[in-house]
């Protein structure tokens, strides 16, 4: 992006600012735009593909009739900024429609203001498209075409889990099926659930919401999310009272879900009676098909490689080269894959995929384009049950769980490094951001 003098934007009438700052953010594909007030003036930074990236600036002279606009366009009074403010307004651009969400907040330095961009079209990514394979993909749609069964979606904050949701309720097979949602806030628009807005003023609660839900004869009720002791337990009653529940959970892995939710006092029994799946999910950055790079194996890479998954050990080896295999499989439906295409041979790493450092046009001379996710799907059975029931460590039910089929993200990671769809530094942030969490 090329940055802007304060000038060449402050000089534009009020409305141009906004629209400027705006249509740089949806060319770009942003999600959020921040204005973040300094000392003598307003920078804007756009967050691109989990990245935060600074742009234009805005003289403070100017931004206070920005601000005053803004609010205007979201019915956020002006004058006066509560703790938080927030609002929305509809914006179009490039015959899409999109909803802006306002938040804004009091700072020393006067108002930040943030803005989340939506896009108002329902959602035409598929799990497949969003980086689900494979045996977990297998898992997914089994249980998400299921007459009831808690399906969960797990991850730390912006790990893309409303967007894989989302794409769940629109992969359900049964077009008779009823769906309804409670979402605090929505984010994507599903085209076949009858969506609603958790609102606070009106008393339209979860608690509230799950009520009325169950009298209108819904099979598959959304919950954007787990979010007390309180929701879990109705969460689980609504399975009992045999309907399919969708929703999210703020945790690190598919196995941390559970002893987080057994911490909440949820009976474990129902807990192991009612669970089905346990999706667990980050995003990495997309390796720019136009530009990414095929190489063999330098010794600094493999070393990298090597120490993170133990691939010294054959028995690693042979069970990371098999996967890679099965992602082969997977996407050309044929099961014999010609070797010369792989990365791995049963005994040792070969090539990998990696950015190009210098980029191309189509990914601004980033080497990445879009955003992919390293999963790991957890299926509920005979077994895991009965370490739920009993409460189990976490070890113990994951050994379990891999023994079943379950591949951890982080291998998961890696057989896209292998394949060509992300780089070994995006996967090796992960754990960095792990370990800080
Ligand atoms: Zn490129």
């Amino acid at each position: 992006m090329v940055m802007k003098t304060r000038d060449m934007v402050s000089k534009l009438p009020i409305n141009q600012i906004l629209s400027t700052i705006i249509e740089k953010g949806l060319e770009t594909d942003a999600n959020f735009i921040h204005l973040e007030p300094a000392n003598d003036l307003v920078r804007v930074k756009y967050r691109v593909e989990g990245r935060l990236v600074d742009d234009l600036e805005v003289s403070k002279k100017r931004f206070s009739s920005l601000s005053d606009k803004i609010k205007n366009l979201a019915n956020i009074q002006t004058g006066h900024i509560d703790l938080i403010s927030t609002g929305k307004f509809k914006y179009s651009f490039a015959n899409q429609n999109f909803n802006i969400r306002v938040y804004i907040m009091l700072t020393i330095n006067g108002e930040k203001i943030t803005l989340k961009i939506q896009n108002d079209a329902p959602v035409s990514t598929s799990l497949k498209e969003l980086g689900f394979w494979g045996n977990s993909l297998e898992v997914i749609n089994r249980a998400i075409n299921l007459k009831n069964g808690l399906i969960l979606v797990t991850g730390p904050n912006n790990s893309g889990k409303s967007k894989t949701i989302a794409a769940l309720l629109e992969s359900i097979d049964n077009q008779d099926t009823s769906i309804a949602t409670l979402e605090d806030p929505v984010e994507y628009k599903i085209s076949r659930a009858n969506q609603t807005q958790i609102n606070h003023r009106t008393n339209l609660s979860f608690i509230n919401g799950i009520k009325i839900l169950l009298r209108q004869d819904n099979d598959v009720i959304m919950l954007s999310e787990l979010t007390d002791a309180k929701v879990i337990t109705e969460a689980l009653d609504l399975v009992i009272h045999k309907k399919l529940v969708v929703s999210s959970f703020n945790i690190d892995s598919a196995v941390e879900t559970i002893t987080k939710l057994l911490d909440y006092n949820i009976n474990p029994a129902s807990l192991a009676y009612t669970l089905r799946v346990i999706i667990s999910q980050r995003l990495v950055r997309r390796l720019c098909p136009d530009c990414k790079q095929y190489i063999d194996l330098d010794k600094d890479t493999a070393s990298k490689i090597n120490k993170l998954f133990g691939l010294n050990n054959p028995i690693n080896m042979s069970y990371v080269h098999r996967l890679e295999v099965e992602y082969y499989q997977f996407e050309s439906d044929d099961k014999k894959i010609n070797s010369k295409l792989l990365s791995t041979s049963e005994n040792r790493l070969k090539k990998v995929w990696t950015n190009n450092p210098s980029g191309c046009l189509s990914c601004s001379n980033t080497g990445f384009k879009g955003r992919i996710a390293v999963v790991e799907v957890m299926k509920n059975s005979q077994e895991i049950e009965k370490l739920i029931t009993t409460k189990s460590k976490d070890i113990l039910i994951n050994k379990q769980a891999v023994r079943e089929g379950m591949v951890n993200y982080l291998v998961d990671g890696l057989i896209k490094v292998l394949v060509g769809e992300t780089s070994i530094d995006e996967i090796i942030n992960l754990t960095k951001s792990n370990h800080l969490a």
